[in-house]
């Protein structure tokens, strides 16, 4: 004899347009979310959590773990968003953590999916989404919520009918979401407890002015990436960074927007993705978030680092340890960026 568990997945886009606030919010709201839900009964009896994430690769961070033990991860921003690669987890994964009903025993209730992304996936999604889809609406119920302008609610509705919008996101808005999901999970844990499977979900209203139905995609898309991302290393600290350029709306120019702290690369530059930029396009450069150092410069390694003003002051590689005055910023030169 076994209780039945109601498992819920959430799978977090950690690709690099999500560093910085975004990512941040989302670490708080999974903390937020898992302290309510472990103060509330119901919850507390039912509710098993797992954590995917997913960039050019996708990982189960967390398998599915009771909720008085589970503890959120860390997320960690990587480049790419291999949507694709996510669902495919995301349907094996199931497949292996939750029970199904045989002929002695009930099995699980049927799984929330929690999906949030905010770009277009880097990856072949379309027969990893319509396998999910046909599995649907049995395996489970999957709420896709996109994150600002570079979702295609279309490629979300490819594998489900729930897709929202977050029209907020500001901390506040990020903040009324895991409110509302963790509301969610409530009432649905309550729901069963009661005896309510089989019978339609009733969720709790959506907070109006953060969460919407999405519209569907207007058709044309701009094929260029709207941002472009580069990493650098701090001479300083030696710690990494994301420098984030936005495309002008009109142009082809992308203009530095920030600059991102991060706990950690998985690589140098951003060389396994695409598309490359030219530096001509870039215009300016954010300073460093750790030393507020204005400028960046490239090493002969190819490594971009912080730099001060002074052109003679001397400044060593992050990577390859040689030193040099930065000199004059050149221009012209390519850097690979990533698409996030
Ligand atoms: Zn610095
Ligand atoms: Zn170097």
């Amino acid at each position: 004899m076994h209780f039945r568990r109601l498992p819920i997945y959430l799978l977090l886009d950690c690709s690099e347009s999500m560093a910085g606030e975004a990512i941040e919010q989302v670490e708080r709201g999974m903390h937020a979310m898992v302290d309510e839900l472990k103060s509330d009964p119901s919850a507390l009896e039912t509710a098993w959590i797992s954590v995917i994430t997913f960039s050019r690769y996708a990982k189960q961070e967390t398998p599915l773990t009771e909720l008085v033990q589970f503890q959120p991860p860390r997320l960690t921003i990587r480049p790419g968003t291999a949507l694709g690669t996510a669902l495919r987890l995301l349907t094996d994964s199931i497949g292996k953590e939750v029970r199904k009903t045989s002929a002695t025993q009930k099995g699980d209730y049927r799984p929330i999916v929690f999906l949030f992304t905010d770009g277009q996936p880097t990856d072949e999604y379309q027969a990893a989404a319509a396998r999910l889809r046909a599995a649907n609406p049995r395996l489970a119920n999957i709420y896709a919520i996109g994150c600002g302008p570079d979702v295609d609610s279309d490629v979300l509705r490819s594998f489900t009918d729930i897709v929202l919008n977050l029209k907020n996101m500001t901390p506040e808005g990020w903040r009324k979401t895991f409110v509302w999901l963790t509301a969610s999970v409530q009432s649905t844990s309550i729901a069963l407890e009661r005896g309510g499977e089989g019978k339609p979900m009733s969720l709790p209203n959506m907070p109006s002015d953060t969460l919407e139905i999405a519209p569907p995609s207007s058709g044309y898309r701009d094929p260029r990436p709207r941002q472009v991302f580069l990493y650098s290393w701090c001479e300083k600290t030696r710690q990494p960074y994301l420098m984030r350029f936005i495309r002008e709306e009109y142009g082809h120019l992308y203009n530095a927007a920030a600059a991102h702290k991060l706990d950690q690369v998985e690589t140098w530059s951003g060389e396994e993705t695409s598309p490359g930029v030219n530096t001509d396009q870039l215009q300016g450069v954010p300073a460093c978030p750790y030393c507020a150092n204005p400028i960046a410069a490239m090493c002969y390694c190819g490594a971009l680092s912080c730099a001060p003003l002074d052109p003679n002051a001397v400044v060593t590689c992050p990577k390859c340890n040689i030193s040099g005055t930065a000199g004059p910023s050149q221009g012209g030169f390519d850097v690979r960026g990533a698409e996030g």
